[in-house]
């Protein structure tokens, strides 16, 4: 039987959902890629292979020698170095390529949203008066907040930072979404949080917080989605897996010459 090879580039939902379905139909083979900076990453029913592979000419010749026909970027949506890795390799390569850019959220009403470039607008915005701040961007890039250390934070993460990484008056809490929005507030209203900060990631799994958020009135701070490539995109694992059919298709009929 044809079967198409394919790589994922993970780190997300859509990733590890993409994976698990592949794992069980026949005419895929499917790897799945992870940066390597998550120590305990789930266990995945495919293969899986570990770090970087040397900017966009290293994937490209990665996906020569491993005679991969279809190249998928699952990166999370503020992978921006990647995903432009991931463009130019495919084109390099002369690989079929699509990205998952699941979109990402919008203020409704009641939302009390300003939006920021980066961390470092973000740790300025918070102000001179000291605040209590539930830090939803992850372990990495704690260095603005270090320096505005007036005030208190509460950072989730899914593994937790470097003691070395953190401000001085912080408290910090590993957990992998999916929440919900009776766990998110009542986490929020128990440290006496002031103000949320988060990427605007999009999907629904850590959507709770923003929900939270609106119901306390609290003030967000939202780091806008970095620029990303023009590509070929869907917006879900759905659609992903409908455009992989469909490639899948016209390489069997290719090949049987009809
Ligand atoms: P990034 O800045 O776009 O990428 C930095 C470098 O990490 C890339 O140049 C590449 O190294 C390597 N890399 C990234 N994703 C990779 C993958 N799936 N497989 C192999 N190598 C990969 O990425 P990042 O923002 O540091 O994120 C790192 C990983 O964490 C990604 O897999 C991403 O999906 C996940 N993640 C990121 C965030 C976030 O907020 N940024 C949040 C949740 C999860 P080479 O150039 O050497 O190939």
């Amino acid at each position: 039987m044809t079967q198409t090879k394919v790589l994922i580039l993970g780190g997300s939902s859509e990733s590890a959902k993409l994976a698990r379905t592949l794992a069980s139909d026949g005419r895929f083979a499917a790897t799945l890629s992870l940066a390597g900076v998550t120590e305990h990453p789930e266990r995945m029913p495919i293969a899986v292979r570990s770090g970087g592979f040397g900017g966009a000419a290293g994937l490209a010749r990665y996906l020569t020698e491993n005679t991969i026909g279809v190249l998928i970027d699952a990166t999370h949506p503020f992978a921006a170095t990647m995903k432009q890795n991931a463009v130019e390799a495919a084109r390099m390569a002369g690989v079929q390529f699509l990205a998952i850019r699941r979109p990402p959220w919008t203020a409704e009403a009641g939302d009390r949203w300003t939006e920021i470039a980066d961390l470092g607008e973000a740790a300025t915005a918070l102000g001179e008066a000291p605040k209590r701040v539930f830090l939803t961007t992850g372990r990495q890039e704690l260095s603005p907040f270090k320096r505005a250390s007036q005030h208190f934070y509460l950072i989730r993460s899914v593994e937790p930072p470097e003691p070395d990484a953190l401000p001085p008056r912080a408290e910090t809490l590993s957990a992998r979404g999916p929440f919900t929005v009776e766990d998110e507030t009542a986490l929020m209203e128990a440290h006496g949080i002031d103000i949320l900060i988060a990427k605007n990631s999009g999907g629904n799994a850590t959507a709770a917080k923003l929900k939270a958020a609106r119901a306390l009135s609290l003030p967000v701070l939202m780091v806008r989605r970095p620029h990303l490539p023009v590509a070929p995109a869907v917006e879900s694992v759905e659609e992903a897996l409908h455009w992989l059919e469909g490639h899948h298709e016209e390489t069997v009929t290719a090949r049987r010459g009809v």
